[in-house]
């Protein structure tokens, strides 16, 4: 199996991060070119059964100039390009605007939209019920995956439901 993943959220919601992750167990190709931080960072994750091209995007963010409009319409592109989205959002923060705005998009996308609620260390599962019931009643999710990216909890189950969407 293969295809191209956009992994789409606000800054600092752990997107990096869930990419390191996966690259550090599986590493193929890690772009590192300077430029790419401001565009698009690709890692690909091949094993033999499958290579996915996994497209970290900058944080999608209400643009206040010419680089951040640049930066965000990068972001949404990737929409246009890929066969599955990883929507991402924070388990330690409030819904916002932001995500907002994201979810506007994503309800307009043509591919599988999966809800990443990440840092999920830093919650009671409590919290993380609430979390989830706020965002599905926004829109309909292909998944609801809660993982740590930092600690790497549940990403390799992310991988696998990942992979049955391509
Ligand atoms: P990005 O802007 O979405 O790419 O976010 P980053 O990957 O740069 O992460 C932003 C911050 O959140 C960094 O300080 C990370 O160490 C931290 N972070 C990312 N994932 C987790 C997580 O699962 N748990 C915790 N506690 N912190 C995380
Ligand atoms: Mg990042």
């Amino acid at each position: 199996k293969s295809g191209f993943v956009a992994i789409l959220g606000r800054p600092n919601v752990g997107k990096s991060t869930f990419l390191n992750q996966v690259m550090g167990q599986k590493i193929a190709i890690m772009s590192d070119k300077p430029q790419t931080t401001r565009n698009k960072i690709m890692g690909i994750y091949t094993t033999p059964e499958e290579q996915i091209v996994f497209i970290d995007t900058p944080g999608i963010h209400k643009p206040h100039n010419a680089l951040g409009d640049f930066m965000v319409q990068a972001a949404y592109s990737t929409l246009r390009e890929c066969d599955v989205v990883l929507f991402m959002v924070a388990a330690d923060e409030p819904r916002s605007t932001g995500e907002d705005m994201i979810i506007d998009r994503l309800k307009r996308a043509e591919v599988p939209v999966i809800l990443v609620i990440n840092k999920i260390d830093k919650v009671h599962p409590d919290r993380l019920f609430e979390k989830v019931a706020d965002y599905t009643e926004q829109m309909e999710f292909a998944e609801v995956v809660p993982i740590s990216a930092l600690q790497g909890s549940n990403t390799d189950t992310l991988l696998n439901i990942l992979t049955d969407k391509l």
